[in-house]
């Protein structure tokens, strides 16, 4: 069985995004729209040379514990509690929310390896991108541009090194 990598976060971050990316296709549903993917959506990645994994899009985790809005959120947490590794991936550009905050501690709770992804830095200091939230103190953070495909070499080789 190939090892799973399941992408978290609020809606809109661009998680549907980093998975195209990773799996090159146009499978997910990228949208401006929060809340488009709702349900989990598999994909799989096979970087050159290296140990292909599956990809997990979920819907964003918005907060509501009621209506479609919490179903997509149990969904996403059931994804990332069978998942090998979880990307918590976050808006470079928006900065740390309150949202944000709230799935960090949840993901902690949860006990699952995790990568910080702070996504959307194509025109940003990634360093700059990064520093914002190293409050999170998370070790492993990268900057990506998952629209752009930057940062993504790196990532992939980080995401191996720890399946
Ligand atoms: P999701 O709700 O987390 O799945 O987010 P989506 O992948 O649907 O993306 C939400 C919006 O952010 C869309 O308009 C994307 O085009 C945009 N977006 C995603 N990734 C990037 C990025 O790396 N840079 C920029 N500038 N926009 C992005
Ligand atoms: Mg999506």
């Amino acid at each position: 069985m190939l090892p799973s990598v399941a992408l978290v976060g609020r809606p809109n971050v661009g998680k549907s995004t980093l998975f195209n990316a990773l799996t090159r296709s146009r499978d997910a549903l990228v949208h401006d729209e929060p809340g488009v993917t709702r349900d989990r959506h598999y994909g799989v990645c096979r970087p050159d040379g290296q140990r292909a994994f599956v990809v997990v899009d979920t819907g964003g985790i918005a907060g509501e514990d009621q209506g479609l809005a919490g179903a997509t959120a149990r969904q996403a947490r059931a994804a990332a509690e069978e998942a090998d590794l979880v990307l918590f991936v976050v808006d470079g550009r928006e900065g740390v929310s309150a949202l944000d905050e709230e799935i960090l501690a949840w993901l902690r709770k949860s006990g699952r390896p995790m990568l910080l992804v702070v996504n959307k830095t194509d025109g940003l200091d990634s360093r700059a991108a990064l520093a914002e939230f190293a409050r999170f103190g998370v070790a492993d953070a990268h900057a990506v541009s998952a629209s752009h495909r930057q940062g993504i070499g790196s990532l992939l080789e980080e995401i191996q090194g720890r399946l």
